[in-house]
C-alpha cells in the first residue's frame, strides 16, 4: 500500500505545466509551477509547515498552544491544516478587502477569524498587523507567526520549491517570474536557483499601489506609491524582511484590470482555474518578454486556486462594476 500518514505529508512536489496559448508569440518555453496541487490549494502550505516546525524547535510554540497570524487567507489555510494535525488553536486576522470565500474557508477549517479594515496605516491599532500582534500578546500560550519577517518562510522555498524547480527543469531554468507579497517565495526560490546557477534571472511581479518596484529601482520607500488596489496576495505597503531585494533582477507592475482579465484567460484558454495573482504573474511574463530568448526556460509560479475568487474575478457583475469588462477583447 502507498499512502501518506497525514495530509501534511502531501505538501510539495507539485507539477510543472507548460503554458501553450497565452504565451503564443514568445520565443521561449514557459512552464508554470502549479502550486494549487498542495492540500490547502496554495503554495503557502509549504511555508506554514516550515514556520510551525521552526517555532516548535525554538520552543516558542508548545503543545496545545495558539497560532496567531495576519493572513490574506492562503497562509491561514496552510496554518489551519498544520494546526489541525498537530493539535494547535488557530486565529486568523484578515483585512476586509479579502474575498468572502477565503474567510468562509478559514472558518470551515476551524479557525477563529478577525476581520480588520484595509484602508488604515499598518501602525494603526485597527490594522491587521497591529491586531494580530495585540492578540498574540494577550492570549496565553499564543505565538505570532509574522510571515513577513519570519525567515522560515523564505527557508521553506529554499528547501523545497527551489530544488523542485531546479530538478524538474534538469537545471535548464533560465528565468523565474513570481508575484511578491511577503517575499518568501521569490527570495527562497531565487536564492536557491542562483546558488545553482548565478546567471538565472529572478523577476518580481508587483501591483500598482505597492512600494516594491520603486524601492528596488531607487532605494526610496515612496509613500506616494501606496494606494488601495484590488489584486489579492501581492504588493505591499511595507518592506517585509523576507523580500531579498539583492537577488531580484527586476520588477514589473501589472494593473488590477490585467490581473483579473488574465486570470480569466488562464481558466478559459489553458484550463487553469487559478487565483488573482496567477493572472498578474502570467501578464508579468508577457510584459517581460523582451528579456527572453529562444533558448530560455521561463518558470512562472502560480500561487493559489480559482475557487477563492468565484465571487469576484469569475463573476461578471463584479468585473463589470470595476469596469474591467469594457473593451476586454482589445486587452488580449
Ligand atoms: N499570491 C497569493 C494568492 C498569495 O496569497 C501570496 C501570499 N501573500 C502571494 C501571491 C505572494 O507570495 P509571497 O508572500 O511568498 O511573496
Amino acid at each position: 500500500m502507498e499512502y501518506a500518514s497525514n495530509i501534511l505529508e502531501t505538501i510539495g512536489n507539485t507539477p510543472l505545466v507548460k503554458i501553450n496559448r497565452i504565451t503564443q508569440g514568445l520565443p521561449c518555453l514557459v512552464l508554470a509551477k502549479y502550486e494549487t496541487f498542495n492540500p490547502g490549494n496554495s503554495v503557502k502550505d509549504r511555508m506554514a509547515l516550515k514556520m510551525v516546525e521552526d517555532a516548535e524547535a525554538r520552543g516558542v510554540l508548545r503543545p496545545g498552544g495558539t497560532i496567531v497570524e495576519g493572513t490574506s487567507g492562503n497562509t491561514g489555510m496552510g496554518l489551519a491544516l498544520v494546526a489541525i494535525i498537530k493539535g494547535y488553536h488557530m486565529i486568523c486576522v484578515i483585512s476586509d478587502k479579502q474575498s468572502k470565500e477565503k474567510m468562509d474557508i478559514l472558518r470551515a477549517m476551524g479557525c477563529q477569524v478577525h476581520v480588520c479594515p484595509t484602508d488604515v496605516a499598518p501602525d494603526d491599532p485597527r490594522s491587521y498587523y497591529s491586531t494580530a500582534r495585540r492578540l498574540a500578546s494577550e492570549i496565553p500560550g499564543a505565538w505570532y507567526v509574522n510571515q513577513y519577517d519570519n525567515p522560515a518562510n523564505t527557508q521553506a522555498h529554499f528547501e523545497s520549491t527551489g530544488p523542485e524547480i531546479w530538478e524538474q527543469t534538469d537545471g535548464k531554468v533560465t528565468h523565474f517570474v513570481v508575484g511578491v507579497g511577503t517575499g518568501g517565495t521569490i527570495s527562497g526560490v531565487g536564492r536557491y536557483l542562483k546558488s545553482k546557477n548565478p546567471a538565472i534571472k529572478v523577476w518580481g511581479v508587483d501591483t500598482y499601489g505597492s512600494v516594491f518596484k520603486k524601492y528596488h529601482e531607487t532605494g526610496i520607500f515612496d509613500e506616494n506609491e501606496i494606494y488601495p488596489y484590488l489584486t489579492e496576495g501581492i504588493g505591499e505597503d511595507i518592506l517585509p524582511a523576507n523580500v531579498d531585494f539583492g537577488i531580484i533582477d527586476g520588477f514589473t507592475k501589472v494593473t488590477d484590470r490585467d490581473a483579473a482579465l488574465y486570470t480569466r484567460r488562464l481558466a478559459r484558454e489553458e484550463g487553469m482555474f487559478l487565483g488573482n495573482s496567477a493572472g498578474a504573474a502570467i501578464k508579468g511574463v508577457l510584459q517581460l518578454a523582451p528579456h527572453f530568448g529562444p533558448d530560455d526556460v521561463v518558470v512562472v509560479l502560480f500561487h493559489d486556486h480559482g475557487s477563492r475568487y468565484v465571487g469576484k474575478i469569475f463573476n461578471d457583475d463584479w468585473m463589470r462594476a470595476q469596469g474591467f469588462l469594457e473593451g476586454e477583447s482589445q486587452s488580449k
